[in-house]
């Protein structure tokens, strides 16, 4: 087994926060109605299917071949009630609604089989690409069917990943258990085949790394595997930093895995790929870890995509008000906000709960006291084996800069957040900012929760590399060619903007 240990520049352990996902999975009851969301933005291809039409589970209910994008399947068989616009991860996206009858009967991905190694490399993409699956990941699966920004032959490397460097991750026991092992190595497999030149990496905090032997063990088809053992740091899950741990690779700021060749995705996922091909199943179902202090037991969850968040928190809350709950996709730190009224859409992997504190926004500092997250050994915490609360409340307001370092000792760009920010603020943004370095910041916001003076740097750092776009003292081209960046065209023809808004882009491929 080849075994590595990753470095991390800078970053910072999240650890022993109150409401962390435990190993149990439950199976979530099939709500009344499923709101299963589309596109993100306004692509030409309206949804297959129309108020009134019976629908199956399984059934393919929007793909738009010329785009990048996947296809969208109904979870359940029901009755279509509209199609109508929602708030989805802080957007106006078109949802369907079906009045759900049941799920036993799944329409099946076309070409499965438990043959699949007498399939060549079209065959498996396409069976991945018509199941949905290949929406999967930091920028989605390529395929030979616009499934992600570049093709399956462009990928140099793939890195699976579970680094536990959120506040809140997933137990991938939870994944791997059982026969996930077999599921897990078999998707590793097929993705090898897929795309045949590229190196494969799997990535596990030190935490979880006692998987990689059961991995090994359970690996056929003379795949060679690097494992990489990482610290439990925030970022260390972003593409860039990940990237740089497990390849030594650089990706400037604002710029995907995917545009360096690099297909990054979870455990779950590569489960998921195993299921498309062996078994047919289309992405209809996701399990999602349930976290934070607010929910009163942080499980994991069976669910249909597009359950709706109050379907899944009925009973599940502690606190009554759902004004005072704030659900957040995925990370504390960068994540999407949802609302009860949002559905559970194909990349959500955690859902976390935190109290709703008033007067404050944006920031998530942790609750004053032994209680509290303190970067500087300030609190109890720090010494005291309690667990931490986290809310959404910045206690305290902003002040001028202590010129503490916090902010230069975590970041994992390398870069003096606390020089850059007031170019920003003070708008005397030149090419002295980009010469700092500002578009090494990869918007973590990790100075922004460190900051002894509550100082949104990350924010400033975000507007300041707009408006250095917009005044062009820096092009995309510096970029594209200094780094040879590939994938750029599709994301522009996708999004209609630069690329240099990957968020967008990478979102858009994962729908
Ligand atoms: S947001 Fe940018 S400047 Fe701040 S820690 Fe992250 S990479 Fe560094
Ligand atoms: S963490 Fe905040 S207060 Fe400390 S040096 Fe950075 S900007 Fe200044």
């Amino acid at each position: 087994m080849k075994l590595l240990n990753g470095k991390i520049s800078g970053g910072y352990e999240l650890k022993q926060f109150k409401g962390q996902p435990s190993q149990e999975l439950i199976v979530q009851v099939l709500p009344e109605h499923l709101y299963i969301p589309l596109s993100k933005t306004d692509t030409k291809i309206k949804p297959f299917v129309r108020t009134g039409d019976k629908v199956s589970a399984g059934q393919i209910i929007w793909q738009d071949d010329d785009s990048v994008s996947s296809p969208i399947h109904s979870s359940v068989n029901g009755i279509v009630e509209s199609v109508k616009k929602m708030d989805y991860l802080e957007q106006q996206v078109s949802v369907v609604k079906i009045t759900s009858t049941d799920s036993t009967e799944l329409e099946k991905v076309p070409g499965f089989t438990n043959d699949w190694r007498k399939l060549g490399g079209k065959d498996l993409e396409k069976i991945i690409y018509l199941s949905g699956t290949s929406s999967l990941g930091s920028s989605g699966i390529p395929t030979g069917f616009k499934s992600s920004v570049i093709e399956p032959e462009d990928v140099q490397h793939i890195i699976i990943h579970s680094t536990d460097s959120e506040v809140f991750n997933p137990d991938v026991s939870v994944f791997l258990k059982d026969d996930g092992v077999k599921k897990f190595t078999e998707g590793l497999s097929i993705l090898a085949k897929i795309m045949g030149k590229a190196s494969i990496h799997i990535a596990m905090s030190t935490n979880t790394s006692t998987w990689f032997q059961v991995i090994d063990n359970a690996v056929s088809d003379n795949l060679s595997i690097s494992f990489h053992k990482t610290k439990a740091k925030y970022p260390q899950s972003h593409d860039s930093v990940l990237a740089k741990t497990v390849l030594n690779i650089d990706i400037p700021a604002n710029y995907k895995g995917i545009n360096k060749g690099i297909v990054i995705l979870g455990i779950q996922d590569v489960c998921h790929v195993y299921e498309a091909v062996v078994e047919g199943k289309p992405l209809t179902e996701k399990i999602v870890a349930l976290a934070g202090p607010v929910f009163n037991d942080n499980i994991h969850l069976s669910l249909k995509v597009g359950t709706l968040i109050s379907d899944i928190s009925t009973g599940r809350l502690l606190l009554e008000d759902k004004e005072d709950i704030r659900f957040i996709n995925n990370s504390v730190l960068t994540g999407k906000k949802s609302n009860f009224e949002s559905p559970i859409g194909r990349n959500t992997e955690v859902l976390i709960a935190l109290e709703e504190k008033r007067g404050q926004d944006l920031m998530f500092f942790a609750k004053p006291g032994f209680k509290k997250d303190s970067f500087s050994n300030t609190f109890l915490a720090k010494i005291l084996p309690f667990k931490k609360t986290i809310n959404t409340n910045l206690n305290g307001e902003q002040r001028a800069c202590l010129s503490c370092g916090f902010c230069q000792n975590v970041c994992p760009a390398g870069i003096l957040p606390n020089v850059l920010f007031p170019y920003v603020e003070r708008d005397r943004l030149d090419e002295t900012a980009v010469q700092y370095g500002i578009f090494k910041c990869i918007d973590c916001n990790l100075c922004t929760y460190v900051c002894t003076a509550k100082i949104p740097i990350a924010a400033y750092l975000k507007e300041g590399k707009k408006k250095l776009l917009e005044d062009a003292y820096v092009k995309e081209d510096d970029f594209i060619n200094s780094y040879n960046l590939i994938g750029l065209k599709a994301g522009r023809q996708q999004v209609g903007c630069s690329p240099m808004q990957p968020k967008e882009q990478t979102n858009e491929a994962a729908e």
